[in-house]
């Protein structure tokens, strides 16, 4: 089975080809993405009708680039799978209605994709894990902990109740007049800084609940900055350092506590169980750091995809796509609708619209 990918939920447009064997298998045939970065960056954000824009301009010449890429006609494709949500309803729609078109065109079957799904099921392709599996998915846009139980089968666990963790990197880099993206711009400074000088809020430390919440940190982050004048590059770096340590003593708490309700609701499950991390800020090696050692003192197999698969792609559409198909679940009629909040829990299915 070979499927085009297509995804357009944020700041990078992206097209795919996967394909996948009778043992499970895959290979990434083509990959492309386009990051909008340079577009947003000097508004300190992504502008949903600037990514929109941009997404229009450049799908197109994508697809034709994977398709070329992998040596592949539209013929020779089985199905399409484009993000249906969640994310910025203006890019979702033009990802989505390419998609349809093609499907409609060649009369392939199309694949609503949830964008989380294809987060959660990388590692499949990329380590061949099986189920059941925890996720940590922290993006600009998420932070959660998830348990991918199956294919179109997952609960959550945790989510942030205020700001994503890489909302928070990108907050406290602006606050500290660190350049957009926030999150290597702390980690480069925190480098050379002191973790120890400012004790900052590790916030729900120690609650049973597995959530988080990062907005707080970034108020002490503030104050701290603010206590100092004039602020040196030595007090950002100890902020930064200080900042990246209260992140890790409170990802290690946290996702702690999900390891051992794994083990706890999985007793007998065969085989090493594992945490597979995704998102952007899966790039920090301080968080992979404390995710390996967490990994470490609870028997986990700690997976880290590489990063251009733990950031935003079409890959990973393209391959919950497959593991759909291979699933034998159906395929998408083509009055699925676009969705801009989509729990992943909420079924992965396109609920609306969804086909026989
Ligand atoms: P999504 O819709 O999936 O949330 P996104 O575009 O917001 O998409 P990604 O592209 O996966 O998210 O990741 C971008 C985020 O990752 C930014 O917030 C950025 O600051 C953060 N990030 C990137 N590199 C690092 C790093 N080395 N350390 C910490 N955070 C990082
Ligand atoms: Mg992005
Ligand atoms: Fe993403």
């Amino acid at each position: 089975l070979r499927i085009l990918g297509i995804e357009t939920s944020c700041d990078e447009t992206a097209a795919a080809v996967v394909s996948r064997f009778e043992d499970g298998t895959g290979r990434i045939e083509a990959d492309v993405v386009l990051s909008q970065l340079d577009e947003h960056s000097a508004y300190g954000g992504v502008v949903p009708e600037i990514a929109a824009r941009a997404h229009v301009e450049a799908l197109d010449s994508l697809i034709e680039e994977a398709l070329v890429r992998s040596g592949t006609t539209l013929d020779e494709i089985d199905a399409i799978a484009a993000t249906a949500g969640p994310g910025l309803i203006g890019g979702l729609i033009v990802g989505l209605m390419t998609g349809k078109a093609i499907a409609h065109a060649t009369g392939k079957p199309l694949y609503a994709v949830n964008h989380l799904e294809g987060h959660a099921l990388t590692a499949r392709l990329t380590d061949g894990l099986s189920f059941p599996y925890l996720m940590l998915l922290v993006s600009g846009g998420h932070t959660q902990l998830v348990l991918v139980r199956g294919v179109g089968d997952y609960e959550r666990w945790g989510t942030t109740i205020d700001d994503a963790l890489g909302e928070a990197f990108d907050k406290t880099a602006k606050l500290l007049g660190l350049p957009y993206p926030g999150g290597p711009a702390v980690e480069k400074a925190a480098a050379s800084g002191d973790a120890k000088r400012f004790n900052f809020p590790r916030p729900l430390v120690g609650e049973a609940r597995l959530d988080f919440s990062f907005s707080g940190l970034k108020t002490a982050v503030r104050q701290a900055a603010e206590g100092i004048a004039p602020v040196t590059d030595q007090d950002i770096s100890d902020i930064c350092a200080s900042f990246q340590r209260a992140i890790s003593r409170t990802l290690d708490d946290r996702i702690g506590r999900g390891l051992q309700r794994f083990l706890a609701e999985f007793p007998d499950r065969e085989g090493m169980p594992a945490l597979v991390v995704a998102g952007g800020v899966a790039a920090n090696q301080e968080l992979r750091r404390t995710l390996q050692s967490l990994c470490d003192r609870h028997g986990f197999r700690f997976v880290a995809p590489p990063h251009h698969l733990c950031t935003d792609n079409a890959v990973m559409i393209a391959w919950a796509g497959l593991e759909r198909m291979g699933t034998g679940l159906p395929s998408d009629t083509l009055d699925v609708q676009p969705r801009s909040r989509w729990p992943l829990d909420a079924g992965a299915q396109a609920v609306i619209g969804h086909g026989k």
